[in-house]
């Protein structure tokens, strides 16, 4: 089974602001460590990129949720594609990459902060089509349908949302496509996942190449140029261990860049707990409550926000009701 990663180039350019900000450091190669999303800007500010080796993360969320292979590929492209988006924001944003497709996944979800916590969940982890083709693709599955991107900011009562419909269903088109509806920003978005012969993930992760509004012809086209050229699958170049700068480099030929500080390690994480997990059941009610009860049934219940699995013994479900009755008598 070979993995077909999702590259886009879309849109064209207008003029809005939205120049990269923050301090610089001497380009340095990051090969220290692959788990943080690395950020770089051109010296010039024309263009910002990220890339991030996410292998970890997405791989526990597979283990959480035993997704199947196309399920993975999905949720795990959204996942990177959240961590890269995330990383550009600013601190203590958050973004939520959500897909809503006709075909058989439905609805595949991302979320992740500028500090690199990252979830995803898939509505249907056990999909599996009626055959596998050489490649990978998500297009059957997700099918036609929307991607909304939202980005919380603290303090901020309402997201900024935008949705745009799915060009391609690969999720790396989509989010291009979004990035250049919504915010004028033309990008070059590979987002991949590499599966062994098991369907495991063996290597995921991604390049954003972002040129802002507003920026000359001359850069834009070497980057096309470039792109043309970096044909490599970005999931391959995972697997053999690239560091974040090589896998930033065939896009940035000629250009010169220096990586931005970002030194935020990225871990798989949700709010979820038992605890929380408690409280929701509450929501079922008293008589539904006592009837689990009498039927002595466990609670298997799964956080739709990561996939974590949770199991709720009797007793617990015990304590839930009798809390519940107790504050009914307030
Ligand atoms: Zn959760």
């Amino acid at each position: 089974m070979s993995n077909s990663d999702s590259k886009s180039n879309t849109g064209s350019f207008s003029q809005t602001n939205d120049s990269p900000s923050g301090s610089q450091s001497p380009n340095e190669g990051g090969t220290e460590n692959n788990h943080r999303v690395h950020r770089f800007v051109s010296n010039d500010f024309a263009v910002r990129v990220a890339s991030v080796n996410a292998t970890d993360v997405v791989a526990k969320m597979q283990q959480l949720q035993q997704t199947r292979p196309l399920p993975t590929v999905a949720v795990g492209r959204s996942m990177v594609g959240a961590l890269l988006m995330a990383s550009q924001l600013k601190e203590g944003q958050e973004v939520g990459v959500l897909v809503q497709g006709e075909g058989p996944l439905s609805r595949v979800y991302a979320h992740a902060d500028f500090h690199g916590r990252v979830r995803g969940y898939v509505n249907v982890p056990q999909y599996e089509p009626a055959s596998y083709s050489s490649v990978l693709s998500l297009q059957e599955a997700i099918g036609g349908g929307m991607l909304t991107v939202v980005r919380h900011q603290p303090f901020q009562r309402q997201p900024y949302q935008g949705t745009v419909p799915l060009v391609s269903g690969e999720i790396g088109d989509d989010i291009a496509f979004y990035l250049h509806q919504s915010q004028q920003i033309r990008s070059v978005t590979s987002l991949g996942v590499f599966l062994d012969t098991y369907g495991r993930v063996e290597a995921a992760g991604g390049v954003i190449v972002e040129v802002m509004p507003g920026v000359e012809d001359n850069i834009i086209d070497k980057i096309e140029e470039n792109q043309k050229k970096a044909s490599r699958e970005i999931s391959k170049m995972i697997r053999e261990k690239k560091s974040p700068l090589e896998l930033v480099q065939p896009y940035l030929d000629g250009i010169p860049f220096t990586e931005i500080p970002h030194p935020h390690y990225i871990e798989y994480s949700c709010p979820c707990s038992a605890e929380r997990v408690k409280n929701a059941l509450t929501i079922l009610g008293l008589e539904e409550l006592d009837d689990m009860i009498a039927k002595q049934e466990k609670s298997h219940i799964v956080c739709q926000m990561c996939g974590r699995p949770y199991e709720l013994s009797i007793e617990d479900i015990q304590n839930v009701r009798n809390a519940l009755y107790k504050s009914s008598l307030h």
